[in-house]
């Protein structure tokens, strides 16, 4: 393995994707980078069906090795809503708008009930088929307004409060949000398979 391209378009995952994966011995490539422009439909019923699906895309279009993250946000006053739909669950809003959407679903909702967690399925696909699945989750709250700086294209930084601590996602550093988040560590369990793998 030379090349890792990450099946994303979304420039929030791609700055994570390239800290968390950053030292090893491997050149990790976004999709543009790799010249893949195109995406998949995500309708599969759950995170990992989705992140092999985006995976596989990229093996199809590059014959390299890929990586890819489906993710989201489940809150369980919302019966686990928005969760694999987090991207899109606001209709044709603009994304600044989904946190405001969110927000306005829990408005009723008191601050013991406003339990959530993210969730993100990283999946490494090989140019043969074979695939492996890494897993993270981190549980949290919901806050009762938006706090901090969000990052592209990841809107809910800005509502979710890791369990533990007092501030958002948004108002974390890179570091810090990347040593806890969700994909934080199922990155981090990708990385020392590769490392292993490549030793
Ligand atoms: P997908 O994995 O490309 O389907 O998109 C996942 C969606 O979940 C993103 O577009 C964000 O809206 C949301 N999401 C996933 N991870 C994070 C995060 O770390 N912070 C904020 N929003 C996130």
């Amino acid at each position: 393995m030379k090349r890792l391209i990450f099946a994303t378009h979304n420039q929030g995952k791609v700055k994570e994707m390239k800290d968390i994966l950053g030292g090893l011995e491997v050149e990790v490539l976004s999709a543009e980078e790799a010249g893949v422009f195109e995406d998949v439909v995500e309708d599969g019923k759950n995170f990992e069906e989705n992140a092999l699906k985006k995976a596989r895309f990229i093996v199809e279009k590059t014959g390299g090795w890929a990586i890819a993250d489906d993710s989201g946000l489940c809150i369980k006053a919302l019966d686990g809503a928005p969760g694999v739909h987090s991207a899109r669950w606001a209709g044709d809003r603009e994304i600044a708008n989904l946190v405001e959407y969110t927000l306005d679903k829990m408005k009723n909702i008191p601050e013991e009930e406003r339990s959530a967690y993210f969730e993100s399925a990283a999946a490494l696909c090989a140019p043969d088929g074979r695939h492996w699945f890494f897993s993270g989750t981190i549980n949290g709250q919901i806050s009762l307004e938006a706090r901090g700086v969000d990052r592209p294209k990841l809107p809910y930084d800005l509502i979710f409060i890791p369990e533990g601590y007092d501030k958002t996602f948004a108002e974390m550093s890179d570091v810090e949000k990347n040593s806890l988040s969700h994909r934080g560590v199922a990155f981090s369990r990708l990385k020392k398979f590769i490392e292993e793998m490549t030793e």
